[in-house]
């Protein structure tokens, strides 16, 4: 019987959306490893136009200039062999959008109605063939609400935070403490924005990653994605 998807193609989008820290990167790139889809981690976008304005001296409150200042630089995005790779203008900023500075400063850039009109018009046209894996906030409400698999992945904020404190292993010099807080606000910043905040889809389907491992989240993804593209057809 041919398939009604984009193409007649047997792939499917998948949203992978949640809070800070409850693994989506890592689970959006297994997934997309083991279905050979393509990656998308839309929060390296917002994080690259949060650098780049930074580096440019914008305030992260000034919506005027931040809104100027998109459409006047360049993003890409490019698989990697250790994931995806930013490009600001042409040059590698991949580590660099992960400094404290920027994860300080992302929520309120990613605030900016500009912002988030310009960068949600690259994650489309990046997920028009099918295919891909998108992780975000906003992406199974908003960005792809089409997506024939939606994932809402969340954790609790204490599991988070420690998660992403033995990630940091000691660097930065920040508490667990802190850096719950710091997780805390930020979840809070996306959830009561005016544009798009963090929701989760009537149709996401919700996981808790609190007690699973990365590799069971990513093989419960695969399974449902199976299961979609089974129906679709
Ligand atoms: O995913 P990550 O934590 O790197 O995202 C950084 C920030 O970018 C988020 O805290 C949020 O403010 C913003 N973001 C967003 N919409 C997305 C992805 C990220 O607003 N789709």
């Amino acid at each position: 019987m041919a398939s009604h998807l984009d193409g007649g193609r047997d792939r499917i989008n998948i949203a992978i959306d949640g809070p800070a820290g409850a693994g989506k990167s890592t689970v959006a790139r297994k997934v997309a490893e083991i279905l050979h889809y393509i990656y998308i981690d839309t929060g390296a976008m917002y994080r690259a136009v949060t650098y780049s304005a930074l580096r440019a001296g914008i305030s992260p409150g000034d919506s005027e200039q931040l809104s100027q200042h998109v459409e006047s630089i360049n993003i890409t995005l490019n698989p990697g062999p250790n994931g995806q790779i930013v490009l600001l203008n042409g040059v590698d900023i991949t580590g660099d959008i992960r400094s404290r500075e920027v994860t300080l400063h992302v929520s309120q850039v990613a605030a900016v109605e500009q912002v988030r009109l310009r960068l949600v018009n690259m994650q489309r046209a990046l997920a028009k063939n099918k295919g891909v894996v998108m992780d975000g906030r906003d992406i199974g409400s908003h960005v792809l609400p089409d997506a024939e698999l939606k994932i809402f992945l969340t954790a609790s904020v204490q599991e988070r935070a420690l998660r992403r404190f033995k990630e940091l292993n000691g660097q930065d010099g920040i508490t667990l403490s802190q850096l719950e807080k710091e997780i805390a606000e930020r979840d809070r910043k996306d959830q009561e924005r005016d544009i798009s905040p963090l929701i989760c889809a009537n149709d996401a389907i919700v996981l808790d990653s609190t007690s699973m491992t990365i590799d069971e989240v990513a093989d419960s993804i695969v399974n449902l994605s199976r299961t979609k593209l089974a129906e679709a057809k």
